[in-house]
């Protein structure tokens, strides 16, 4: 049977060695991986979309199973373009269970679309965007928290 096509959407702001993780574990299930990143026009984010993009192309390189792109509007129509009938999301904590899970339902809903949670490596579950942000802006070493191959 052939392996289906998911979508592992995200802000990327910027990417880290969490993200880079749930992908590299998730991979033997799909036969492709489009890691999207979210254009969020409320939301405006640290750095700049093609810089993202360029750290995400960094993580990925050599992978032909996943494919970067950027997109707008909802993940679940993002879904039946692609024809991809899974959205895989990482879980670090409980409060990202509770968000995650009505996000999860409505992509049910909306399109019939199921979502794969994987839960965070012990190791990777204090780490977010949010504080490799904080830590850049405050010149912090952020070697350890970025994706191998990432330079900032
Ligand atoms: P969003 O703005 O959509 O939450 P993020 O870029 O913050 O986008 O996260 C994208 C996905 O990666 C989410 O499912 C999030 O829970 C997951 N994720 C983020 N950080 C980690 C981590 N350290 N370990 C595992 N999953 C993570």
């Amino acid at each position: 049977m052939n392996r289906p096509i998911a979508v592992f959407p995200g802000s990327f702001d910027p990417v880290t060695i969490g993200h880079w993780s749930i992908v590299q574990r998730a991979l033997p299930l799909f036969s492709t991986i489009h890691v999207a990143l979210g254009v969020n026009t409320t939301k405006r984010g640290m750095f700049e979309l093609e810089q993202r993009e360029a750290w995400l192309r960094q993580a990925f390189h050599g992978m032909p199973q996943v494919n970067i792109l950027r997109f707008e509007g909802l993940t679940a129509d993002l879904c039946e373009r692609l024809g991809a009938s899974f959205i895989v999301r990482g879980l670090r904590n409980s409060t990202d269970h509770g968000n995650e899970r009505s996000i999860a339902l409505m992509n049910h809903a909306l399109r019939g679309v199921e979502t794969l949670f994987l839960p965070a490596l012990p190791e990777h579950a204090h780490i977010s965007s949010t504080i490799v942000r904080e830590l850049i802006a405050n010149r912090a070493d952020v070697r350890d928290f970025l994706p191998p191959g990432v330079t900032l």
